[in-house]
């Protein structure tokens, strides 16, 4: 025996590959016990008396009150914009409109690893995705349309932009600080004031947000932020003084909102739902579109409105391409947010849990097969193991409806026309994905299929200066680029 081999035969033979945990210290964040309302630059208390816990859904864990806005609250942050816009914001150069964004952008990343850690404590999406999706992203939209603020007449040439007004943006609790930043940044590059409702179970980046309004030292009352439940959003955008509503959410929601503003004269994009198709050919690269499918649905745990929740394979490859993806399935792991190696966080709330386990359920009513991989989740907190449905049927609901889950069904398909028909099969058109080695199929499926946005040999890449948004149930109006800008202008 070789001295290396006899060291190795000392070595101890490690029986368990896991990592050794590697959470991410919660001392960066401090919390309040609890908040009021942000109108015109100073904290409110809210005069409907009311507030509500929120909560950690990985732990349950209280974290801290938050002020439940009532109509009358919601009227005191109107009125704030309404001044902040009329007193000088709509007037002021835009290059110093600008000179504010970049600011914030720039106090973002300063602070990022906090706020990452907020996201990943109020909203159980792993820390890993706030750090290096969210927060850079979030801090990209204050830059890139910082970069908008004086340059709308070259961006609109001959068009005179003009500000809106008063902006009322609801936004729901998947991203919640980077929909604050889809959401602000534009409205105020284009001179609008804002107030922003946050979803009621992730309200706290948006309220640390606050801190960094402050910090930039933004004219009081170009951005407020109303916490609150649906009803808060209600009051937000039934509002008079409001002249546009920007919402992002559920399309029930979003159909009820369009239905409220109908004849009121106020401007309207609605960024809903979606039911993706993520197509794999048979000339894929297979190992790289496993990764593209894992990340398609299992990044933030499935609440993603462009989630690739329906895979089509291509039938040749299905076999090999199932095997491929289950054993994938084995290695992601489950549990902590706050652990750096967490690939699965916490479902958002007992609600959305709720919503999961009942089309789940129905999945395997309907007749489609169900793998979850082995793995053991936590006993507290909200949680779901990464699922997988073969065999499933065109018709049924798991492959109709948004579970906004770690749920994927697959389906199988022969020809490029057959995936086309599927994919487009769906009330909604936000987004699809295309692998495949040709450039040709690429280009021929996306120009036919009805989505927003359509992915080629990746999925779920977002960019500042590329449009966001729907078809069909999945809303109208963009986000990102300067298709962004035109829904908080008008033209002269
Ligand atoms: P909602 O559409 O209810 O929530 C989105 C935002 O709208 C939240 O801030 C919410 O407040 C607010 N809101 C609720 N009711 C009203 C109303 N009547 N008027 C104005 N604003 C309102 O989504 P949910 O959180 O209930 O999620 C339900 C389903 O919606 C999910 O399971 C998922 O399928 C889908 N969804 C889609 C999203 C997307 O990005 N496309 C995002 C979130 C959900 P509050 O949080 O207090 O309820």
């Amino acid at each position: 025996m070789t001295e290396l081999e006899r060291t190795h035969d000392r070595a101890p033979v490690p029986s368990d590959w896991s990592y050794a945990p590697a959470p991410e210290s919660r001392d960066i964040v401090s919390l309040r016990e609890r908040y009021g309302l942000f109108v015109g630059g100073e904290w409110l208390e809210p005069r409907s008396g009311e507030s509500y816990t929120t909560i950690s859904p990985a732990t349950e864990e209280p974290l801290a009150e938050i002020a439940q806005a009532g109509e009358e609250d919601v009227a005191l942050a109107v009125e704030a914009a309404r001044g902040a816009y009329a007193d000088g914001w709509s007037q002021l150069a835009p290059s110093e409109r600008a000179k504010y964004l970049f600011r914030i952008a720039r106090i973002l990343q300063e602070r990022a690893r906090e706020f990452a850690v907020l996201e990943s404590l109020n909203g159980g999406k792993p820390i890993r995705e706030s750090r290096d999706v969210d927060l850079p992203l979030a801090a990209a939209h204050f830059f890139y349309y910082a970069g908008w603020a004086d340059k709308l007449e070259y961006a609109f040439p001959n068009r005179r932009p003009q500000p809106l007004g008063v902006a009322g943006q609801i936004i729901p609790w998947n991203f919640p600080l980077m929909m604050l930043a889809w959401k602000i940044a534009p409205a105020l590059a284009a001179g609008n004031t804002v107030v922003l409702k946050p979803a009621e179970t992730t309200p706290l980046s948006a309220l640390l947000f606050c801190d960094v309004v402050r910090q930039a030292e933004l004219p009081p009352g170009v951005v407020n932020i109303v916490t609150g439940d649906g009803r808060t959003g209600a009051a937000l955008v039934k509002h008079p003084g409001v002249d546009k509503i920007a919402f992002t959410g559920s399309t029930e929601v979003g159909k009820a909102i369009q239905r409220e503003v109908a004849g009121t004269g106020k401007r309207l994009t609605l960024e809903l739902g979606g039911k993706a198709a993520n197509v794999i050919f048979d000339d894929a690269a297979l190992d790289g579109a496993i990764e593209g499918i894992i990340n398609g649905i299992y990044f933030n745990q499935g609440h993603v409105c462009c989630a690739g929740s329906r895979l089509l394979v291509q039938e040749s490859i299905h076999e090999p391409l199932v095997a491929k993806l289950k054993r994938r399935l084995t290695t992601l792991r489950v549990g902590d947010p706050l652990d750096k190696n967490t690939d699965v966080g916490a479902i958002n709330s007992q609600g959305q849990l709720d919503q999961i386990r009942e089309l789940v359920e129905t999945g395997t009513e309907e007749g489609a097969e169900m793998y979850q991989p082995p793995c053991r989740l936590p006993e507290r907190g909200y949680w779901f193991a990464p699922t997988v449905f073969t065999n499933v049927a065109q018709s049924s609901r798991i492959a109709t409806e948004e579970i906004f889950g770690p749920v994927l069904s697959v389906l199988t398909f022969r020809t490029p026309e057959e995936a086309l028909e599927k994919a487009n099969n769906t009330a909604y058109g936000l987004s699809a994905g295309v692998w495949t080695e040709k450039g040709s199929r690429i280009l021929w499926m996306a120009q036919r299929l009805r989505a927003g946005v359509v992915w080629a040999n990746t999925f779920n890449r977002f960019d500042p200066s590329s449009p966001f948004g729907g078809y069909k149930e999945s809303g109208f109006g963009r986000e990102g680029g300067l298709h962004g800008l035109e829904p908080y202008l008008r033209f002269e």
